[in-house]
């Protein structure tokens, strides 16, 4: 036989068939090992993929067996198939679940390879053993040769799949088509060379050259196959390069290339500039000096999550040259090359300044901002964490007196400055005893063991009964306090904030500048300030607002000289409300001005009904808030009133505080040049509260100075400023008069210092009208007097 003639061993039409099936194969197994790659869950997807490469690769092997003319029984094709098709997957499977591994070690690649050559050898030889058992013929030396190509194949073949699964870059396309002709053209030769070696094909068992033609056509195939991925490998490294060039090179964070050892090998500009090592000391060092003990243990975990291929970002501190700390955002990545894992990666950004800002905005959410004193979120949280201990604490609420007044008197700014004075006197005094916070406003909230709540609430009213130097300037604010007991009142935690703001009430009710404790009969009248907003501005349009007068002594003349007028308030439930808890809640919603107008036409109304019965009528003063006397059209009204009514001004006096002269000094100025023309007198009301500097005095259209009652009530102590007040009066020709007069001890001091006018509770407190025309009628007679 001629040696074309002997290649028609096989029939042609079963070798295309077997060829198409084998690139088949390879497309099968190159896109299902992607697949695998990416989709997750990848048991499904390696199990499907393995059965369709299987079939397909049994379709390959089992045509050659239908391409030659060796009969063969269907029991002997029954178990040639089993034992085919268990080979098949079994290949399939190996090569699909090794070329997925991502990284894949010498040793797996060579065991890989051995064990896809051995499937295949058990498909063929092993198989078409069983199929043609009766035409056996072994031919050792071929045999050999078949299992060294199948072996060789396996390897390059094997490399192929890794390489194509694992970098999919654009551009290989070809390469990849390129990569499966070759690949199935070699799987194709391996059938028919292992029946040449083992069956019995013609008759004869010599081996004839034309025996050797699909030996020589896998060896070719298999060469194309083995350049391929050096081809398309080569252009891959090119292009990686330069990618890692530019990841180092412009990368605005800090680059590190760390190797198996955990020593870097390379790293950028920017990795020096995070670490204050030089680029050339930074080589070769251990990663583990960037971190304390702390970190350390954490990256290690971390850096053993991403060679096991997991992508995680760190933020953790690292340590500079220097020793100062930088917090930073590590995002480990691996380094492969050629599937073989070198290290690590490590992109490192400085992320002190986001730090710092996500602390900021961490602080605000739970910090006062002016005071950096705990806010209400912050209470609220800490109380959380106490009421789940069970811990027995009090909350104490305090709301400075008159707070409101040296805002408006000396702007934002001044009060910015007490209220963080303020804060650091509680803090001072709390310690570490309990947490002082700030809610809102003038109002500072504490937590205090419940044990300890009566000494730390009297030590803290006391500390405010002298004033603080803010600016050089004598403050005297005193606090009002609220307290509530967790769990003795409620347990509630909304309920116990009102229970403490009830009590807070309470004390401002009794006089401020005192403290209270909670108790449920305090609720019953608990003063709501939006309905007490409501109530009062009810109360003001149905004129339910009275006046109480109280006189002005003279203690040289012994007689009364004017009054003042107090508004009083009688509320239904919880009866008499004092001025110093509805005035500013007046002040605050803008009632203030409807109010004060009401007590200039009934106080008015009163002297003309005086006048009209024929009485001798003594001046009367009306308290005048900043907010009336700056809006506009006030002294005309005021005019108007004593033209109504036919009063002269020299009966009406107006009582401002020394705040109004601070601000809009000429707008006022001018509005009491107009009420002084017509007579009225303006005296200034709680005089030497507000500043010490006097300075402004003459420059103001005033004519009495009203010495404020914390003066008199510390008198002894306070005996210089006042006769300093006195006689910068007098040589202002201002009168004084000593407000909160309670003993004859004041009297007599206050008379010494040269202040013979004087008003207070030791001639008498406020009284209704009719009480106080029994006072002016001499019909009653002052105990005291
Ligand atoms: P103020 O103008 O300084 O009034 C003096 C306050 O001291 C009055 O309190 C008065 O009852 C009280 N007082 C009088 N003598 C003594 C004393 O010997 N010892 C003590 N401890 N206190 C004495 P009241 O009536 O509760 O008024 C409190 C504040 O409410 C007033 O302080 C004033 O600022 C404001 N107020 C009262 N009525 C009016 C009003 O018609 N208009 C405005 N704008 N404010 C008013
Ligand atoms: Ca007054
Ligand atoms: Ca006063």
């Amino acid at each position: 036989m001629g040696y074309f003639t002997e290649i028609y061993f096989f029939d042609y039409k079963f070798i295309i068939l077997t060829v198409f099936f084998a690139v088949a194969s390879c497309v099968i197994g190159i896109e299902f090992s992607k697949k695998v790659r990416i989709v997750h869950g990848k048991g499904k997807s390696l199990l499907q993929g393995s059965a369709l490469l299987a079939v397909s690769f049994w379709l390959t092997h089992a045509s050659v067996a239908f391409s030659v003319d060796v009969p063969f029984s269907m029991m002997a094709f029954g178990i040639y198939s089993i034992v085919s098709l268990f080979f098949c997957f079994w290949g399939s499977f190996i090569a699909l679940k090794i070329s997925n591994l991502g990284s894949v070690t010498g040793k797996q690649y060579i065991s890989g390879s051995i064990l896809i050559a051995i499937s295949i050898l058990g498909t063929d030889a092993l198989g078409y053993s069983f199929l043609f058992h009766d035409d056996m013929d072994w031919k050792v030396s071929l045999l050999i040769v078949t299992g060294l190509l199948t072996l060789g194949c396996s390897f390059s073949l094997f490399r192929f799949l890794i390489q194509i699964t694992n970098d999919d870059h654009v551009g290989i396309g070809k390469w990849k088509h390129i990569g499966s002709v070759a690949a199935g053209a070699a799987l194709a030769g391996i059938p028919f060379i292992t029946l040449i070696s083992i069956i019995r094909l013609d008759g004869g068992n010599a081996i004839t050259p034309g025996m050797l033609t699909p030996f020589i056509f896998v060896i070719l195939a298999h060469l194309l196959l083995m350049l391929v991925p050096d081809l398309f490998g080569d252009r891959l490294l090119l292009k990686h390069s330069h990618a890692y060039k530019s990841l180092f090179n412009h990368n605005p964070g800090g680059v590190f290339s760390v190797d198996l050892k955990g020593n870097v090998v390379n790293a950028n500009e920017a990795a020096s500039r995070i670490t204050g090592y030089p680029n050339e000391e930074l080589i070769g060092l251990s990663i583990d000096s960037f971190f304390d003990e702390r970190n350390k243990q954490a990256i290690n975990v971390a850096l053993h999550n991403v060679l096991d291929g997991r992508i995680i970002n760190i933020e953790t501190q690292i340590l500079q040259k220097q020793g100062t700390s930088v917090n930073v955002r590590i995002t480990p990545i691996r380094s492969m090359i050629n599937n073989q894992m070198m290290g690590t990666f490590a992109i490192v950004e400085d992320i002190t300044e986001k730090k710092e800002s996500e602390q900021k905005i961490k602080f605000l959410a739970y910090h006062d901002e002016l005071t950096k004193l705990p806010n209400r979120s912050m209470v609220k949280n800490e109380i959380a964490v106490l009421a789940k201990e069970n811990t027995h604490f009090s909350m104490m609420l305090i709301d400075f007196d008159r707070f409101k007044r040296i805002n408006d008197t000396f702007g934002h700014s001044f009060g910015d400055k007490i209220l963080i004075h303020i804060g650091d006197q509680l803090s001072r005094l709390i310690g570490s005893q309990g947490i002082v916070s700030r809610i809102g406003g003038d109002e500072f909230l504490i937590l205090v063991p419940s044990a300890k709540n009566k000494p730390l609430a009297e030590s803290i009213i006391s500390e405010f009964n002298t004033p603080m130097l803010i600016n050089g300037i004598e403050v005297l604010l005193t606090a009002s306090m609220g307290i509530a007991n967790y769990p003795a009142h409620t347990t509630n935690i909304d309920d116990l904030f009102k229970y403490a703001d009830i009590a807070m009430y309470h004390s401002k009710e009794n006089g401020a500048n005192g403290y209270s404790f909670y108790n449920s009969a305090m609720a019953d009248t608990a003063l709501n300030k939006l309905d007490m907003e409501n109530d009062l501005r009810a109360a003001i349009e149905n004129k339910e607002l009275m006046l109480y007068f109280q006189p002005k002594f003279n203690t040289v003349h012994k007689k009364i000289i004017g009054s003042e007028v107090l508004i009083r308030w009688k509320r239904d439930l919880q009866g008499f409300i004092p001025p110093n808890v509805f005035i500013p809640v007046a002040e605050e919603s803008g009632l203030i001005v409807p109010l004060e107008r009401f007590v200039i036409e009934e106080t008015c109304r009163v002297i003309s009904d005086w006048l009209e019965k024929g009485k001798e009528v003594k001046r009367v003063s009306i308290n005048i808030s900043l907010i009336t006397l700056l809006q506009e059209g006030f002294a005309a009204y005021v005019l108007e009133k004593i033209s109504e009514f036919h009063i002269a001004g020299n009966l009406l006096e107006l009582e401002i505080t020394e705040r109004v002269v601070m601000k809009n000094e000429d707008d006022v100025n001018s509005t009491l040049h107009k009420l002084r023309e017509q007579g009225i007198k303006i005296s200034i009301d709680d005089f030497g509260t507000g500043y010490s500097s006097l300075s402004y005095l003459d420059k103001l259209n005033v004519d009495i100075l009203k010495i404020d009652q914390s003066f008199i009530r510390n008198i002894q102590q306070k005996k210089e400023v006042i006769s300093a007040i006195i006689s910068l009066a007098k040589s202002l020709n201002l009168r004084v008069i000593a407000e909160g007069v309670e003993t004859l001890n004041q009297v007599e001091l206050l008379r010494y210092l040269g202040c013979e006018e004087v008003q207070g509770y030791y001639y008498s407190p406020p009284v209704p009208i009719e009480e106080f025309e029994r006072q002016l009628e001499h019909k009653y007679r002052f105990q005291n007097a």
